[in-house]
């Protein structure tokens, strides 16, 4: 791990740093660079991102102009938008001595982006959402980040990074080195099995089975969705050990007898299958396609969700819990 005293903000002295993408990471790193001394551009097409970026006081450029006149490029545009913006708006500006960064290996390890080789290429990925990355750090802390490097032609392209993750304040809490394999494939797979894709489906079935059975839905809201957040506050504290020791010995016992029936083997092999189709790249290919499709499973598996009863009753019940902001 790197903190404080191993990084070197020289490394961007003298240099600017064009953010590309003033969305949740975009804006949290920005501010948190600018603030730690850095010199920073936003690179943006006109919209929404773009007032917001110019309301807090940047100087905004085209993607292209930034390209052209910044030495590191931290690329924070949606994944499945980056390979096209880059082939027309920053390839054709590329020079030796820039910095190419991300927060996401996924378009550099699956190839959708394949740099010259004479441009530093490096990841630089916060472990948390924009919002609290600018939270944090303005309340004097840091949130922890991987770092890598896929390609070094200036010598210095991992103190170039380390210096960023100084920048944006990761150092204070923690800088772990990975590969931009190690970083996508994992991300993808947490992101799938357990973060997004196995609570989701974990909090629906069981407000299903209990709706199903005849209980309040309110009800069933409570015990199956309301209460992850209070459950998974004691873990992140911590650990596994804490929420056992902070939940009642009933909780305890009925938990321990319950996680493996719902976590079976069978579901082990399903997780393994996931990571099969990631390391594959079955789960890229499949996810590029969609887009170039125009995104119409995405769009009705997106409705299909947003339609679950789950989400009208905990509208409803949200709106009367004062304590609960956006
Ligand atoms: P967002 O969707 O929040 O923001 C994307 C930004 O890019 C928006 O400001 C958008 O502006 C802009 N944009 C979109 N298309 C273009 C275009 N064609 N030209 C110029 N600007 C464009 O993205 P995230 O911040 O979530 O993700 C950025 C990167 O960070 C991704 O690689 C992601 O994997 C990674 N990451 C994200 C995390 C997160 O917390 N969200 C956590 C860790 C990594 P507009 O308003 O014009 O659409
Ligand atoms: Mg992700
Ligand atoms: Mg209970």
């Amino acid at each position: 791990m790197y903190y404080e005293n191993d990084a070197d903000l020289k490394y961007l002295q003298g240099k600017t740093v064009a953010v590309l993408g003033y969305g949740s990471q975009g804006h949290a790193q920005a501010q948190n660079l600018r603030d730690s001394g850095v010199k920073v551009v936003i690179g943006q097409r006109p919209g929404k991102s773009a007032e917001k970026a110019q309301e807090d006081g940047f100087t905004v450029l085209s993607v292209e102009e930034a390209a052209q006149t910044a030495d590191v490029l931290q690329i924070l545009l949606p994944d499945e938008r980056q390979a096209k913006v880059y082939q027309e708006e920053i390839l054709p500006y590329l020079r030796k001595g820039q910095t190419l960064m991300f927060s996401h290996g996924f378009n550099i390890h699956f190839k959708q982006i394949i740099p010259p080789a004479d441009v530093d290429v490096v990841l630089v990925a916060p472990k948390g959402p924009g919002h609290l990355v600018r939270r944090v750090y303005e309340s004097g802390g840091g949130v922890p980040s991987l770092i890598a490097v896929h390609q070094d032609a200036s010598g210095h392209a991992f103190d170039t990074a380390l210096a960023y993750t100084k920048g944006i304040g990761s150092t204070k809490a923690g800088v772990l080195v990975t590969t931009f394999k190690e970083e996508t494939e994992t991300d993808l797979f947490g992101e799938q099995a357990v973060l997004c894709g196995g609570i989701a489906d974990l909090i629906k079935s069981g407000y299903d089975t209990l709706v199903g059975a005849g209980y309040q839905p309110e009800i069933a809201f409570f015990e199956c969705c309301h209460e992850v957040k209070l459950i998974v506050d004691l873990i992140y504290e911590g650990g596994l050990s804490r929420m056992n020791y902070s939940i009642s010995d009933t909780a305890e016992f009925g938990g321990y007898n319950a996680g493996p029936k719902i976590v079976t083997d069978e579901t082990r092999k399903a997780m393994k299958g996931l990571l099969d189709d990631i390391q594959k790249g079955v789960f890229a290919r499949n996810w590029i396609l969609e887009n170039q499709a125009g995104r119409p499973s995405f769009s009705a598996m997106r409705e299909q969700n947003a339609n679950h009863p789950i989400e009208e009753v905990g509208k409803k019940l949200r709106s009367m819990m004062g304590f609960i902001s956006k």
